[in-house]
């Protein structure tokens, strides 16, 4: 694996690190997969590389295709253990334009039965 970089202002570095409480869905070396504070659905969560990177704007084809590749091979897995068996959304807001709140990558995984509370 290559250097871990952490942003100490960094609210989801600071879930990495235990700082900030999470509830957790999953975690390997790489990712670190929580609940999503405000669910927009059922099941509502963010998967993120545990390295800051700020956004999918920041990322290097050469060094982060395997990694973007690894997150979002992770979706179906997270989907159906969470009870999303019916599809799910998976979704990146990069940007001020692309509605980015939070700037440490990170991939939506939305789903489980409708009426979802938005989208
Ligand atoms: P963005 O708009 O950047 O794609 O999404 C950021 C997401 O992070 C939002 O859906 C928001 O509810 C969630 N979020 C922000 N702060 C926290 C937090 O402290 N804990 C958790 N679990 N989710 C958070
Ligand atoms: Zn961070």
């Amino acid at each position: 694996m290559t250097a871990m970089h952490v942003d100490s202002h960094c609210i989801f570095c600071k879930i990495v690190a235990g700082h900030i409480p999470s509830r957790k869905a999953y975690e390997d070396d790489e990712f670190l997969v929580f609940h999503d504070i405000a669910p927009w659905a059922p099941v509502h969560l963010l998967v993120i590389p545990k390295t800051h990177i700020a956004s999918l704007a920041e990322t290097d084809p050469a060094e982060h295709a395997a990694m973007l590749g690894r997150m979002l091979a992770l979706a179906p897995r997270l989907a159906k253990e969470n009870g999303a068996d019916n599809g799910f959304r998976t979704v990146i807001n990069t940007g001020s334009d692309g509605g980015q709140e939070v700037y440490h990558l990170h991939m939506h995984v939305i789903g489980g039965p409708r009426p979802w509370a938005k989208g």
